[in-house]
């Protein structure tokens, strides 16, 4: 294993009513941008919370669509600018939160969205108070904010240290009001941040422990999330596990599983931890061939006794949802081309080609 760094400054406030119980640590300037989604910041009381905890001036932007575009964070950048805002809290989702993560840098740094990725900025991102809904992407605790950019018909992660929220509430009751389906899928996501940071070339002795005790916890949700079954008492653990899923990936990138999951959440709009989900069963497939004690161990820790059981369970989780996906097999090789520029790549473990991408999404989707 070769030398590492471990760095995440993100100041985490986990339990029940921890915005009232650390309002101070929400209060980071003088004038916040509130930025949501629609609707979940106030179906999950979270806003509420939020708005009774703030004593400073606010704004909302409550604009944020599923999968950000670089447009709602350019208006989202403005509205900070014009309003005077010097701090940021996001509330909701990854969808918000990484929207609220690209505004943050756009309130300070008025240049054009797409030149972030190539030239990155100078002057530092406004701080921001992450609040989750979702038990999923662990953004509150990492330094990517990943956007939809048309431009390139795929999603994108900005990163920067200066990305890391400043303070992150966890408090697992605003996860209550999710419907089961995304549920799953958000947590997922945060299985194939467990996963794939686990199987990283990037793993360190850290990272391996954030990792390790985050699969120990989703594995004894697992039972239940098959059985729609969630009780507090899971709604608290998968937000913990999501929470050390992000530390994870903060230190070690996602392998391919996130790059081939970007096409189908672009072109066939499938939630992002589904798309993971519906391709973390061939990669542990792959990956078995080239690295099989860091496969078992991932397996031990989840409970499972082989990769086959791993696929029986995703497949019970989200198999259903191949019925509704139609990708054309000669689509895969494109999206497979596409993948194999990505940084991912790099962190996968086997060193795959295209070749052996494409057999991965094509074994995974196409039935
Ligand atoms: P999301 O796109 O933020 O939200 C999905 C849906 O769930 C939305 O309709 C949202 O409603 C709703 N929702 C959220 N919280 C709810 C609650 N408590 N009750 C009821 N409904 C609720 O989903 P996500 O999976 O959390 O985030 C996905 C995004 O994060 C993707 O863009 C992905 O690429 C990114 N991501 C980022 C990282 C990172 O490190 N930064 C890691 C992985 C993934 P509203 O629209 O009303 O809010
Ligand atoms: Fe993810």
């Amino acid at each position: 294993m070769a030398d590492f760094s471990f760095f995440m400054p993100t100041r985490i406030i986990y339990g029940a009513g921890s915005i009232k119980a650390e309002a101070e640590s929400l209060e980071l300037g003088k004038k916040a941008l509130i930025v949501t989604g629609r609707k979940s910041a106030k179906a999950s009381g979270a806003l509420d919370d939020v708005l009774a905890a703030l004593s400073t001036d606010y704004v909302i932007f409550d604009q944020v669509e599923n999968n950000p575009g670089v447009d709602t964070t350019v208006r989202g950048g403005k509205l900070a600018r014009d309003s005077g805002c010097d701090f940021v809290i996001a509330i909701g989702g990854g969808s918000p939160l990484d929207a609220a993560k690209a505004i943050a840098v756009l309130a300070v740094n008025d240049v054009e969205p797409l030149s972030l990725y190539t030239d990155g900025w100078s002057n530092k991102a406004l701080p921001i108070a992450a609040v989750p809904t979702t038990a999923g992407t662990g953004s509150e605790v990492t330094q990517y904010a990943v956007l939809t950019i048309d431009e390139e018909e795929t999603k994108k992660g900005l990163r920067g240290p200066d990305l890391f929220p400043t303070t992150a509430f966890l408090d697992p009751k605003y996860t209550q009001s999710l419907p089961l389906d995304v549920t799953v899928d958000t947590a997922v996501d945060a299985l194939s941040h467990l996963v794939e940071g686990y199987l990283s070339n990037r793993a360190s002795p850290m990272s391996d422990l954030t990792a390790a005790e985050g699969l120990k916890i989703w594995g004894q949700c697992r039972t239940q999330l098959e059985q729609g079954n969630l009780t507090d008492f899971v709604r608290e653990r998968l937000l913990l596990a999501s929470c050390l899923g992000g530390i994870t990936i903060a230190q070690t990138g996602t392998t391919l599983v996130h790059a081939l999951g970007y096409p189908l959440t672009y072109f066939y709009h499938v939630p992002h931890g589904r798309a993971n989900g519906l391709l973390m069963g061939q990669y542990l497939q792959f990956t078995h061939k080239v690295a099989p004690d860091r496969v078992n161990q991932v397996l031990t820790f989840l409970g499972l006794n082989s990769v086959d059981e791993f696929v029986h369970l995703m497949d019970r989780l989200l198999g259903h949802y191949l019925d509704e996906l139609d990708v054309p097999s000669h689509k895969v090789e494109e999206y497979a081309a596409k993948a194999m520029k990505t940084n991912n790549i790099a962190n996968s473990m086997g060193e795959p080609t295209a070749v052996q991408l494409a057999k991965i999404m094509e074994k995974s989707i196409i039935r």
